[in-house]
């Protein structure tokens, strides 16, 4: 799900949205399957998108829209939705892979039974023959068994080379795999879902170890209007250049996300307000005073500015509460001009 999207299902037009979108799937005449109901939400929310551009374009023709259509879309536009296909694919090679080796592993014990037998009855022929034995007649048969067994252990080997070649191979793409569906994808910074883990288990840690929390939101400033005047592609540039500012002052253990839209979160494990605030003033500078160029055209674009609300952690509070409080402090910044950064704390004491 596009971070757009994951923005509009959480937002105050939530309902609305929903509704829209059943309405919408009961025009086209499909069925409110969960698959349906994914790809009208991306429809519906974000017509521009390749995705919806391709609906628009089926939904004009003449063919229904079949359970395959839709899967046809899910497999082409909403890769990372289906993580669970990828492990179950992962999962079928895993199990010919092991599947070949278990056969490969059988028919060289069989043959190194096969082997066994033949040193018995040639060691009892010996013994019984007395000196009239056709030596080299017992030697070839042992000789032929050698090979064989030679044989078997080599394409065991082989086997188990490939397999594991095979193994690694699969572990790197998963890993690769759940890269992808922890990162968003046009910022490469963590998704929100990734963010949500993260502030929530941050937020015990801090409960448990007596440690400070702090957490900021940030926002682009006039972002709708700078679309507007400039495209939606560069306005995806410059939320890759926020994006990379804040991922610059994000090293481990901070974890700055795309919280949504043109929204960032970053989080301060062990810090307080007083370096966080500092840092948050430095990059807010940064970026008001650098003054960006459309890369395909080299246009002047300006500087864009961003708003920043941060909260500090207080004891026994959930993560919730403090995302509430950023939130709110966010919302004095664009309400104070923009270009700003509010302390939550500042406001409580206002408030006092
Ligand atoms: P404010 O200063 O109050 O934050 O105003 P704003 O225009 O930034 O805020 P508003 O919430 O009205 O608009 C946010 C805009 O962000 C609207 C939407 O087009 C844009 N946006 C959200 N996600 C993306 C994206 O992935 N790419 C681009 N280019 N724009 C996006
Ligand atoms: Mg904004
Ligand atoms: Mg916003």
């Amino acid at each position: 799900m596009t971070a757009q999207v994951e923005t509009a299902l959480r937002g105050p037009e939530a309902y609305a949205l929903a509704h829209r979108v059943i309405d919408s799937m009961q025009q086209a005449s499909v069925w409110p399957t969960p698959l349906n109901y994914e790809l009208w939400l991306h429809y519906v929310s974000d017509p521009d998108s390749p995705l919806s551009r391709e609906m628009q374009r089926l939904l004009a023709g003449d063919t229904p829209f079949t359970e395959a259509t839709a899967e046809m879309l899910a497999a082409e536009f909403l890769p990372r939705g289906r993580l669970s296909e990828e492990i179950r694919d992962v999962g079928a090679v895993l199990n010919r892979e092991l599947a070949a080796v278990a056969e490969a592993i059988d028919n060289a014990r069989q043959t190194q039974a096969a082997y066994g037998e033949t040193l018995t009855s040639a060691s009892e022929k010996m013994q019984g023959a007395e000196g009239t034995t056709d030596l080299s007649a017992i030697v070839s048969t042992l000789s032929s068994a050698t090979r064989r067994v030679q044989h078997h252990t080599s394409t065991l080997e082989k086997r188990l080379e490939s397999s594991n070649r095979e193994v690694l191979r699969l572990r790197e793409h998963l890993e690769q795999v759940r890269r992808d569906a922890m990162t968003d994808a046009l910022t490469n910074l963590a998704n929100r879902k990734t963010f949500d883990e993260q502030l929530a288990r941050l937020c015990e840690e801090a409960e448990t170890d007596g440690k400070g929390l702090t957490l900021a939101l940030v926002d682009i400033d006039h972002f709708k209007r700078f679309n507007d005047t400039w495209g939606h592609q560069t306005g995806d540039q410059v939320l890759r250049y926020v994006a990379s500012v804040l991922g610059r002052i994000a090293r481990d253990p901070r974890v700055a996300a795309r919280y949504g839209g043109e929204e960032f979160a970053v989080i301060f494990p062990g810090e307080t307000r007083g370096t966080v605030e500092a840092a948050l003033n430095a990059i807010r500078e940064e970026i008001a005073s650098r003054s960006l160029r459309r890369r395909s055209t080299n246009d002047d674009l300006g500087a864009v500015t961003i708003s920043v609300g941060f909260a500090e952690r207080h004891v026994g509070e959930t993560a919730l509460s403090v995302l509430e409080r950023a939130d709110a402090a966010l919302y004095v910044s664009k309400r104070s001009g923009r270009n700003c950064v509010t302390d939550a704390e500042s406001m409580a004491q206002a408030a006092a």
